[in-house]
């Protein structure tokens, strides 16, 4: 027999099959189909567990030459050494398990905080929950820019349009009815009564019965699993990797002609070895990669507290570099809470308050702007877009409730808002007649204006129009955004947008989003940081012009240019022009991705921001797309970087700071790390050099590595905000991390380090006791990096940071001191004993690095390139 399938059965059967009604699931139902049917969600590839974790931590290929010298060492009887090599490797593995799992647990608790959320009606109303709890015969709501997250059967359709690419290939959207196909064996594209999970809502609005999910879904079907476990790098990681795979076989090179200077010299061969293995694993920077891992995930940590969620890792790292900031208007430099001043209507101003309903003018002007609007205002909350609430409160203050408005004229037909149109029309019932009401923007709806609302309708006046345009410019000039609401009669419901002319006027409404109180400073900060902010509206000019004045974005009107100014230019004029605009006006999201893309070309790195379906390609060309968690769809979530948890301009400059923050902290530990390596190797090069006894024995080096190696460079990678990163231009997004300057510094610290740790080896050769020379200098070697962390905090002096501001650093030394002593006190690790002199002696050559470096900092600064 055959299958009827869902898009054959009429709505109604298909509510009775999956029995729901238009209320939706009642909350026994959904217990119930929660445990029948589990989680909306595909099935993911498997985490790795802190065991299998561990066990990685010995694969690599240092840590298996440390197991061979702790073989050697045990045939040769010397125990000490093997026991310092195991405690080196299982310490080292403990660590890196330590840091992969709180990386890992911070990156997912990002993740769950983007996970992506669905509108669904239960119980009558409608909720917003995680998609994963979206279960078989809920009625999904969608609107534009919804995802969709499971497969269903339209019941309601309003214009509904879906992009199906991912699942069919087609980009463009296709319009879904909710009326029954008889034919049979359709593909998928053609199942126009069916929305598909993966795809998402381009226009329109609709409800959709849910007839399956997670794995059952036409995607679950073909997806193969989801290898969430497979962890990407960042750019910085792999370009670290590779320097760190470059340095290892540079210092192995060194160590492989230590060992055969050593062997000449007549140095036991096992001796030698151990000695070049220890330089090596003393030399290499092991930790360069996974210092980058921790200091992302606790900095993405510390910018989710303060509302920015990062997606995508790698954008941490270009947040530095950004110096475009591409801005919407409303929402995230005003405080998006929109409230009525000024009305225009029978040629006459009034302020809202002195609006009379008993005018039947202004009657209708109220009853238009209401009926033509999705949002509601509850006893003890709101719903819908601010503009539209702006009317229902307005309404409000004249004791119309919106609810008896709209039962009395009810809407059979519309077009819903889209801020490429700026229009939205609906239809409605009067009596025995079809009204389509249409609101919008006032230069949209001017030229399909033919007639004037007075007290019966009439051919509008050349001179009406011009007042009309005139009210319009005075009320934007205030800042103020307009709305016009005209209507026209209609034969029938079903309303396109060739509708939407010969319309008559009723009014203009005008209203007020202040900006808000912070984002005058915010667009401050960003032009001393050297970020240029840039507004981009869907209002209009005037308008953009006045708050752009006021937040200090524009100086002169020059710097403003329209939507339909930019359609002028070719994508070379546009790129030869944007650096004088900082306010786009009028502009619709298709016109966004040319603007980042002429920035691009002119070199610069775009934050971008957006919340509708068609800012997704913007977002996504822009280095850092930057979707509005509170106001924007789902699609534009998806296609973002990082999310705005409070939409707020603020969080975004914030964000930059961080993203400054965090990149100095890696470097820094990185310059830690490496300077300390090259001090250690600049020592053996010079005992070599010079045929001197071996100035480290091979546990010393083993235990330099252990205890001054990822420790404090951990902590210094955890060092607080410095506010002086954002008096700095923003870094080039090409320049290297290890660029001279850094190689440079590196070097000039590696080499003080390595001074000083001589003249303590030297100091000890003094003695006539070998072993008192190894002691010195593995004590100096030890103590001056561990000081050398206080150094490597900042490229200021720390008494200009504050020398406490970072207790991680001040842990990991005193850690170290201690730890370092209670070794030269107990003589452990074949240390001789030493006199108080030489004690001193050691810690005054160990504080020479910091106190040369800071005095270096204090007087003159942080290095120059
Ligand atoms: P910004 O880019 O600054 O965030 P926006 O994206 O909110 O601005 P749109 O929502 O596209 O801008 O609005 C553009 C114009 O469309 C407004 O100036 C207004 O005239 C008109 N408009 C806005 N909302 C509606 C609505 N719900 N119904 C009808 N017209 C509207």
């Amino acid at each position: 027999m055959k299958v009827t399938e869902y898009y054959q059965t009429s709505v109604q059967e298909v509510m009775k099959k999956l029995d729901v009604t238009q209320y939706g699931l009642n909350d026994y139902e959904v217990r119930g189909r929660q445990k029948k049917y589990g989680y909306n969600e595909l099935k993911e590839g498997k985490q790795k567990n802190i065991f299998q974790v561990f066990l990685e931590q010995f694969q690599d290929f240092l840590v298996l030459i440390l197991i061979v010298a702790a073989i050697v060492s045990i045939f040769l009887g010397d125990m000490d050494s093997s026991i310092v090599i195991l405690v080196v490797i299982i310490l080292n593995a403990i660590l890196g398990t330590v840091q992969h799992a709180r990386a890992e647990k911070s990156l997912n608790s990002l993740k769950e905080m983007s996970a992506p959320v669905s509108k669904v009606k239960r119980n009558g109303e409608i909720l917003e929950i995680p998609s994963r709890n979206v279960i078989v015969g809920d009625l999904l709501i969608l609107e534009a820019g919804d995802s969709i997250s499971a497969d269903g059967r339209v019941v309601e359709s309003y214009s509904l349009q879906i992009n199906e690419s991912s699942l069919t290939g087609e980009s463009l959207a296709v319009d879904k009815v909710a009326n029954t196909i008889h034919e049979t064996e359709l593909a998928l594209g053609d199942r126009k009564n069916m929305v598909y999970s993966g795809s998402f809502v381009t226009n329109g609005r609709g409800a959709v019965a849910v007839t399956s999910i997670g794995m059952n879904t036409e995607i679950g079907k073909i997806a193969k699993l989801i290898d969430n476990a497979k962890e990407k790098k960042t750019p910085l990681q792999v370009n670290l990797d590779k320097f760190g795979k470059r340095l290892a076989i540079g210092i192995i090179f060194i160590c492989i002609i230590i060992f055969a200077l050593d062997i000449i010299r007549g140095r036991e061969m096992i001796d030698s070895f151990m000695f070049a293995v220890s330089l090596a694993v003393a030399a290499i920077p092991e930790a360069l990669s996974s210092i980058v891992t921790i200091v992302l995930a606790v900095g993405t940590q510390n910018m989710a507290k303060e509302n920015a969620i990062i997606r995508k890792l790698p954008a941490v790292e270009s947040l530095g570099s950004v110096s475009i900031i591409c801005t919407d208007k409303t929402g995230t430099l005003t405080q998006n809470k929109m409230t009525v001043q000024e009305i225009y209507t029978g040629e006459q101003f009034f302020s809202s308050s002195e609006l009379e309903p008993a005018n039947p003018n202004h009657k209708k002007l109220l009853d238009f702007a209401i009926l033509c609007n999705d949002s509601m205002m509850l006893r003890d909350k709101t719903i819908g877009d601010p503009t539209e609430l702006a009317l229902v409160k307005l309404g409000h203050e004249f004791e119309m409730s919106e609810q008896l408005i709209r039962g009395l004229h009810p809407r059979v037909g519309e077009i819903p808002f889209d801020s490429t149109r700026k229009l939205m029309s609906t239809v409605h019932r009067m009596g025995n007649r079809n009204v389509m009401i249409t609101k919008g923007a006032v230069d949209e709806l001017l030229p399909r204006i033919s007639r004037v609302d007075s007290s019966s309708s009439t051919i509008i006046t050349n001179e009406q129009l011009e007042k009309i345009n005139q009210a319009n410019t005075a009320f934007s000039n205030a800042g103020l955004r307009v709305i016009a609401i005209t209507y026209k009669d209609v034969f029938s419901s079903h309303i396109s947008e060739k509708d939407e002319q010969g319309l008559t006027f009723v009014g203009l409404i005008a209203m007020m989003d202040p900006p808000r109180d912070e984002s005058a400073q915010a667009v401050a900060d960003c032009i001393e940081a050297g970020i240029k902010p840039v507004m981009i509206t869907g209002d209009h000019k005037i308008t953009a012009i006045a708050i752009a004045k006021q937040l200090g974005i524009l100086k002169s009107p020059d710097e403003a240019i329209e939507g339909k100014e930019i359609e002028k230019l070719s994508d070379r004029e546009l790129k030869n022009k944007v650096e004088s605009f900082s306010v786009y006006a009028r502009v619709s999201p298709e016109h966004k991705i040319r603007i980042v893309k002429a920035w691009q070309e002119k070199g610069h790195v775009v934050a971008m921001t957006g919340d509708g379906v068609n800012d997704a390609p913007a977002l996504k060309q822009a280095e850092i797309g930057v979707a509005m968690g509170k106001t924007g769809t789902e699609v534009a979530k998806d296609a973002s970087a990082m999310i705005l948890t409070d939409d707020n301009f603020l969080t975004i400059v914030k964000s930059i700071s961080n993203g400054r923050s965090i990149y100095a902290n890696i470097k820094n530990a990185i310059k830690f790390l490496l300077s300390g390596n090259a001090g250690a190797i600049f020592v053996v090069l010079y005992a070599t050099l010079f045929a001197l006894p071996a100035p480290f024995l091979p546990i010393h080096l083993l235990f330099i590595n252990l205890l001054t190696d990822s420790l404090p460079a951990i902590a210094i990678g955890l060092e607080p905000h410095n506010k002086k990163l954002m008096k700095e231009k923003p870094r080039h997004i090409n320049e290297s991390l290890l660029n001279k300057k850094f190689v440079s510094q590196v070097g000039f610290e590696g080499l003080i380090i390595a001074a000083v740790t001589i003249i303590a080896f030297q100091v000890g050769l003094s003695t006539g006791d070998t072993a008192v020379a190894t002691t010195m200098a593995f004590a100096t070697l030890c103590l001056s990096r561990l000081l050398h962390g206080f150094n490597c905090r900042s490229e200021e002096s720390i008494f200009k940071i504050g020398i406490f501001s970072n207790l991680a650093v001040w842990i990991a030394f005193l850690l170290g001191f201690t730890i370092l002593n209670f070794v030269l006190i107990n003589g452990l690790f074949e240390v001789a004993n030493l006199t108080s002199n030489q004690y001193l002696m050691i810690y005054g050559l160990s504080l020479v690095p910091l106190v040369i470096i800071q005095v270096r900092k204090l007087f003159f600064g942080p290095a120059k390139a």
